[in-house]
């Protein structure tokens, strides 16, 4: 059977759902959310709850067809239009043949459970159903980024928690990087190396499944951290950018001890990593700020760097002064730029020219294996 096509006041309807989703999310639930309508009205509403009531059944579409029900005092609920986030489940589409539902209207498909056509299809079933129409796809992308960030926050809660925080440190709240987290790739951890003694550092690694891949390190300033790359990344696809968190910086841990931040050390530290990813050659472009690291890293002879630039630097944007700020809570998060010399909120950014220009002065590294150049 094929889907119904939308009509006019879905859009209206599915905007009401996803706020139930969200409830549903800010409750600690998978967030799931849906409304019934009749006739134009607003029925019901209904979200995921199957935590907090320990209740498998207790799904968005049973709890708004229960509410419906109770609305309308009948257990059929003929003329009703059921909206929910995602494809419902087999057991919430058989919820809705046994209400002999006209409609229901989903967001996202959901490939794992889906039961209105990603896995089974129960509402095309003939001896099974005479009564639902299904349409799919309004506000899809909405319904599916919701619970993607859901179910990223929850991996990325477990990995805190399977990383403990030394005493002598601070981590910064994850939640003070939500506003950028769309802006970069994952981000990886490290804490087991020599130099770090379970101190984590962040990094975004573009290509970790691309070990021939040439190499760039891309190190920011006493100021910002890995963002400062964010229009740089996306415009080199057969590069391996390695961008870290300086330790003290952005998303890594803040040693409180000023002493530990010393150039040498966290030469020491990106030597280790390196070492650790098995990089054995690399060029570098970095902030001002952390040429003495690049310089180091040169000097030491392995691995080794075959060109070192800084980069060009504008003025940031209100919100980016925003982002460069974010990891720094309080005082005590900032000991590693007070150490390292840095005054306030770093108003320095990489723009997309900029990074336009240092993409085009690494292109011959990618145009063939002959095509690399020393500078
Ligand atoms: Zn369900």
């Amino acid at each position: 059977m094929a889907p119904a096509p939308p009509e006019a006041d879905d859009a209206h309807w599915m905007g009401l759902a996803l706020a139930q989703a969200r409830e549903a999310a800010a409750a600690g639930e998978v967030p799931v959310g849906a409304v019934v309508v009749k006739d134009g009205a607003l029925l019901a509403t209904g979200r995921n709850s199957p935590v907090a009531t320990h209740d498998p059944s207790a799904h968005a579409e049973v709890n708004a067809l229960r509410a419906a029900a109770a609305a309308l005092g009948n257990y059929r609920l003929d003329g009703c239009t059921l909206y929910v986030t995602l494809e419902p489940c087999a057991m919430c589409s058989g919820a809705m043949l046994h209400a002999r539902l006209a409609r229901v209207v989903y967001g996202a498909a959901d490939p794992r459970t889906g039961a209105a056509g990603s896995v089974v299809d129960l509402f095309a079933q003939p001896l099974l159903n005479h009564h639902t129409r299904v349409s799919t796809g309004v506000a899809a992308e909405a319904c599916a980024a919701l619970l993607q960030d859901f179910f990223r926050g929850r991996r990325q809660a477990a990995r805190e928690g399977a990383q403990p925080l030394r005493d002598d440190a601070l981590r910064t709240p994850e939640a003070r990087f939500d506003a950028w987290r769309d802006a970069l790739p994952p981000m990886t951890t490290v804490a087991d190396l020599p130099s770090l003694a379970g101190w984590r550092m962040a990094f975004v690694d573009t290509r970790p499944d691309a070990p021939d891949a040439p190499v760039l390190l891309a190190l920011h300033g006493w100021g910002q951290w890995s963002l400062l790359f964010r229009h740089l990344l996306p415009l080199l696809p057969d590069w391996r950018v390695l961008v870290p968190d300086l330790v003290g910086f952005g998303r890594s841990d803040k040693p409180k001890r000023g002493a530990v931040h010393t150039p040498a050390w966290h030469a020491q530290v990106l030597r280790e990593w390196l070492e650790r990813l098995e990089v054995r050659e690399l060029r570098v472009v970095h902030h001002p700020d952390s040429g003495l690291l690049a310089e180091a890293l040169r000097q030491h002879g392995t691995p080794v760097v075959t060109a070192a630039w800084p980069i060009e630097l504008g003025r940031a944007e209100a919100d980016t002064q925003r982002a460069w700020q974010a990891p720094f809570p309080d005082r005590g998060h900032e000991a590693a730029r007070r150490a390292l010399g840095a005054r306030g909120v770093s108003k320095d950014d990489l723009g997309a020219d900029a990074a336009a220009r240092l993409a085009r002065r690494l292109a011959p590294a990618s145009s063939g294996p002959m095509g690399y150049f020393r500078a």
